[in-house]
Order: C-alpha cells, then sequence, then structure tokens
C-alpha cells in the first residue's frame, strides 16, 4: 500500500486550472477588494469628483454615485466583485451610502492585512471584528435621533442628493422628493414602483415637476376626441373595445349585399352597447390596456370621451393606484364605483413629446417625478440623485431614526470602539483598535476630498466628539467642524448601519479564504488578455495569477 501512495504526484485538478494558497491567496483578494475601493474614494461626499465610464459600445456614462461606477466598471476579479456586491446590497437596502459601504470594506481589509503581517490569525480577525461591527450597531442606535419633525425629511433628501449633478435645484427636487413618497406610502411598506421617475431631455433641472397621478406617454386615440377633460371619471379597462370576431381569423362568406349590411349592422349595434355601457357607468375618461376599434373610437368621441388605447400593463396599474379606479376585465361589469377619479386630464407637450397627464388626484398612491435637465447625461445623473433621495426617505419615513452626517457618526464609532476594545481580552483586541480605526476612513475621506487637510480634521472632530459634541461632523462646503444636525446633513440611521454590516461581512468572508481554485477554462476566458482592467487607474494587481 505505502509503496503505491508514493509513486509520484497525485493530481487532482485539471491540466489548466490554477491554485493559488495561503498567504498567497489572501493577498491577492484583499489587494483586489482594496483596488475597488480606492477606484471610487474620490467620489465620496458634497465635493467629491465625478467618474466618465465609456462602454465598449462607446456609450458614455457621468456619474459620482457608487453603485453605478461598480456596475459600470464590467469587474471580472472574484474577490472585486464581493465588494461590488457590498455595493449592490446598500442600493438596495438603502438605497444610498453605496461609496461608504465600498471604502468601509477596503479599510477594513487594508487593516487586516497589516495585522495577519504581525502574525495575528485570519480567523481572529475575522471575529474580532464581528464583535465590534455588533457594537457599533450598539452605538449607532443609542446616538441617533427619531425624526419627528417634518422638516428633517427635505434635509435628509438634499444630503443624499448632494454632489451628484443635482445642485442647482437640490432644495425644489428635495421636496418634490419628499411629497412623492410620503404620497405613495401604505400602511407598512413603502414601494417605491410607484413613483416613476420620467427623465425628459429639455429645459432646465428647476423645470422638474411632481405629477399628482400619471403620465401616460400615449396620445388620444381619436383626434376628435376631447383633449382635456376636467372632473374626470376614469374608465380603466383590460379587455378590447372591439367586435371579437374581427380579432379572429373567421372568414365570414356572405352571398348577398344584404346579408353584407345585417353583418355590418351587427357589428355596429355591438360596439354601440360597448359604448353605451361606458357612457352608463358616468366616465368621460376611458384608458384601455387593449384595442379600440376605430368605429367605437369615433363613438367615444361623439360622446365627449377622450380614449386612450394600447396602455402599458404598467401604467393601468399605476393609473388605478393614483385614480382610485379598479381595472375592469370585462365590459359587462364596469360599475360607477370602479370608476378613477383626477382634477384633470388631457395631452401636454414635453419637450417636443405629446403625453397623456393624469393629474391633480386626489390622494394618488402613485405619482410621477417627471425630471428635466439640458442634456442627456444631466437628467440621467439627477435621476440617480433622486433615486438616493426617494430611498433615504423611504427608509426614514419606515424607520424614523436619522443621525448626522459629515463623517459625526463614524467619528463616535471610533471613539466608542475604542473604548469598547479594552474590554475585548486577547488578540481580537488589536482587531477591534483596528475596526476603530478604520471607521475614521470616511471623515478622513470627505476632508480629503473637499481639500481640508485630513490630520487636522480628524484632531479637530476627535476633540469636539471628546468634548461630548456628539453631532460635531466635518461640513464639506465651509471646511469648518459644526454641528452637522444644525447644518442640515442628516441621515438615515439604516444607511450607517448597513454599510457597517456588509462592508464587515464581506471583510471576514474575504479574510476566512485561504485558497483559490480556478477551473482551467474560467482562467482562458478571464486571462491576461482581458482588456479593461488595466486601464483603470489604482487597480493594479487585479490581473492576479486568476
Ligand atoms: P455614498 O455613496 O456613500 O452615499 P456620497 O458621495 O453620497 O457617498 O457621500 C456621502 C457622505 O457625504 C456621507 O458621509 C454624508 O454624511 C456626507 N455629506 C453629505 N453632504 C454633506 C455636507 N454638506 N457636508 C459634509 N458631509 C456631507
Ligand atoms: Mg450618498
Amino acid at each position: 500500500m505505502a509503496d503505491r501512495m508514493q509513486t509520484g504526484p497525485v493530481l487532482i485538478l485539471g491540466e489548466d486550472a490554477q491554485r493559488t494558497s495561503g498567504r498567497d491567496a489572501r493577498e491577492m483578494n484583499v489587494t483586489a477588494a482594496k483596488a475597488v475601493a480606492e477606484a471610487i474614494r474620490t467620489t465620496l461626499g458634497p465635493r467629491g469628483m465625478d467618474k466618465m465610464l465609456v462602454d465598449s459600445m462607446g456609450d458614455v456614462v457621468i456619474t459620482n454615485d457608487g453603485v453605478t461606477i461598480l456596475k459600470e466598471m464590467d469587474i471580472e476579479h472574484p474577490a472585486a466583485t464581493m465588494v461590488v456586491e457590498v455595493a449592490e446590497t446598500q442600493e438596495d437596502e438603502t438605497g444610498d451610502g453605496t461609496t461608504s459601504a465600498v471604502i468601509l470594506a477596503g479599510e477594513l481589509l487594508k487593516r487586516a492585512e497589516d495585522l495577519l503581517e504581525q502574525g495575528v490569525h485570519p480567523t481572529v480577525v475575522a471575529r474580532g471584528y464581528r464583535l465590534a461591527s455588533e457594537e457599533a450597531w450598539n452605538v449607532l442606535e443609542s446616538k441617533s435621533y427619531p425624526v419627528e419633525e417634518a422638516g428633517l425629511l427635505t434635509e435628509i433628501a438634499q444630503t443624499a442628493m448632494t454632489g451628484k449633478g443635482a445642485e442647482a435645484a437640490k432644495e425644489a427636487l428635495s421636496e418634490l422628493v419628499v411629497t412623492a413618497v410620503r404620497a405613495v406610502k401604505d400602511e407598512e411598506e413603502i414601494d417605491l414602483s410607484n413613483v416613476t421617475v420620467e427623465a425628459v431631455v429639455g429645459g432646465g433641472i428647476s423645470d422638474s415637476e411632481l405629477v399628482e397621478g400619471v403620465v401616460v406617454d400615449k396620445e388620444r386615440a381619436d383626434d376628435n376626441m376631447p383633449w382635456q377633460v376636467e372632473d374626470a371619471n376614469i374608465a380603466l379597462i383590460d379587455t378590447p373595445i372591439e367586435v371579437r370576431e374581427t380579432e379572429t381569423d373567421t372568414s365570414v362568406s356572405v352571398t348577398d349585399p344584404d346579408q353584407l349590411t345585417t353583418f355590418v349592422e351587427r357589428e355596429e349595434t355591438q360596439l354601440r352597447e360597448m359604448v353605451e355601457r361606458i357612457t352608463d357607468s358616468g366616465a368621460n375618461v376611458v384608458f384601455c390596456q387593449k384595442g379600440i376599434d376605430d368605429m367605437a373610437q369615433h363613438l367615444l368621441a361623439e360622446r365627449g370621451i377622450l380614449a386612450v388605447r394600447r396602455t402599458k400593463a404598467s401604467d393601468m396599474k399605476h393609473l388605478a393606484r393614483a385614480t382610485g379606479g379598479r381595472v375592469a376585465s370585462s365590459l359587462d361589469d364596469i360599475d360607477p364605483t370602479d370608476l378613477g377619479e383626477a382634477g384633470i386630464v388631457g395631452e401636454r407637450d414635453v419637450a417636443g413629446d405629446t403625453m397623456i397627464f393624469v393629474e391633480e388626484c386626489d390622494n394618488p398612491k402613485s405619482v410621477t417625478l417627471l425630471l428635466r435637465g439640458g442634456t442627456e447625461h444631466v437628467v440621467e445623473e439627477v435621476e440617480r440623485a433622486v433615486h438616493d433621495g426617494l430611498g433615504v426617505v423611504r427608509v426614514t419615513l419606515l424607520d424614523g431614526q436619522v443621525l448626522p452626517g459629515g463623517g459625526a457618526p463614524e467619528t463616535a464609532l471610533a471613539l466608542a470602539i475604542r473604548d469598547y476594545a479594552d474590554s475585548v481580552g486577547g488578540r481580537e483586541q488589536l482587531a477591534v483598535e483596528a475596526f476603530a480605526d478604520a471607521m475614521e476612513a470616511i471623515p478622513r475621506t470627505l476632508a480629503e476630498n473637499a481639500g481640508v487637510g485630513p490630520i487636522d480634521a480628524l484632531t479637530d472632530l476627535r476633540s469636539q466628539h471628546d468634548a461630548e459634541e456628539e453631532n460635531a461632523g466635518l461640513d464639506a462646503e465651509t471646511g469648518e467642524v459644526t454641528d452637522m444636525l444644525d447644518a442640515g446633513v442628516v441621515e438615515p440611521l439604516r444607511v450607517k448601519t448597513q454599510a457597517i454590516q456588509s462592508a464587515t461581512d464581506a471583510a471576514e468572508l474575504l479574510l476566512r479564504i485561504d485558497d483559490v481554485i480556478s477551473a482551467g477554462d474560467l482562467g482562458k476566458s478571464g486571462g491576461d488578455e482581458e482588456p479593461g482592467m488595466g486601464d483603470m487607474g489604482g487597480m493594479g494587481g487585479m490581473g492576479g495569477p486568476m
């Protein structure tokens, strides 16, 4: 037996497979993950810079938004992808804080690397980080404020939208955002898909408006219909206003002209009956998800009804929520109580396009934000800013807890967790301290990006927090350390807790890996000739031996 075991190496991997183990594996992963954080750190905060991303088709995106940058970057390294996931989770859970979450993850890994070099075992670092993150959660909760005052909501929206191309109309936009989220709030949940964001090129950002209802990208079915109806009673119909036979391939053979007349008359009678049912319900506006026969259009026009055909299913859903109507799936059961209501329904010209506006709905549960901007890139970035704004207002309304921004909570965390480290024995203590140091990456980066000396800023922040100034943060506009609540820089608690949670999770995951085995085929397709990554500044080391 023993002899046979010694007859040469045992191969368990395919010929082309690559394997990196132990320290090398960890170094490779940490380097890749840090590179991702490095790539977006200059975008943090109101004074952060933007990135211009060009894809292989030549399409250009200009943005300051962390998760957008990372998605557009087409990152392939598996460890780097874990960090991109941090940003994606952050985006899904809160809608903001993606750059911060990634910077924290990079910083935790960087400091872990130092500890590993000093001989601390990776699982000890991971455990220390876990303990520290649990403590961080408690600290943040204890420092948060309940948001009772309505005023704070617009400030929260504004803080999230700062530095993202919406600057010119930040105040007005944040009002719109708050009104929109409030409107679509249901008892327990807030589903932001009920805020439709329409980005229209043309006009300026300040021409943006909130439509208390729905904008349907359609025109009236017939020019003889009224172009506008006030005090609209709206029928929502998802069955065709057509005579069925003509829809299918049924052929009717007629042998003499009388028969044809009867046939046409019968069809006309049926259409008349359909239109009659609609008018009987009291409707003066019709949105039909399917087609409307020409004859029926004519009849509807005669009766002064504004009708729209082939309305998108998603628009139908929004119309129902906005107008309080119910979608009828048969013309037989249209009841006056099914009709939705709107103050006004009519065609409007939006930057050269005709659209139907259903506006002035009473208590609409679906609204539309019509964003305007001079160029496509401007509106797109405004749209991303508005999405961040919607996200933070939503979580604030759900959780009701907020924190000052500008690096205040991170400074507080660094101090509190350094204290806490003393109570943690053993080598984990080193990791807890490293975690505390990592938190200060946020105020430091904010200072750097604002062109303020980071050392002075951090010293100032620490001393103010030591003096119980818990809301002291760096005002990036003035470069001063001041009370962030007074300065109106406010963020939801959940943005901070989630960032710490996902950053810690990712760091822990990567630290526990000590073996990277990639199958041969993967190695070939994602190998050295991979374009793109080499061009990104600070991405060195990404093309590792994967
Ligand atoms: P993220 O993707 O992490 O949200 P941002 O670029 O939006 O990145 O920057 C968020 C950070 O900027 C937060 O720490 C927030 O508190 C801070 N911030 C926002 N407005 C200001 C301000 N006026 N002064 C200082 N810090 C601010
Ligand atoms: Mg943000």
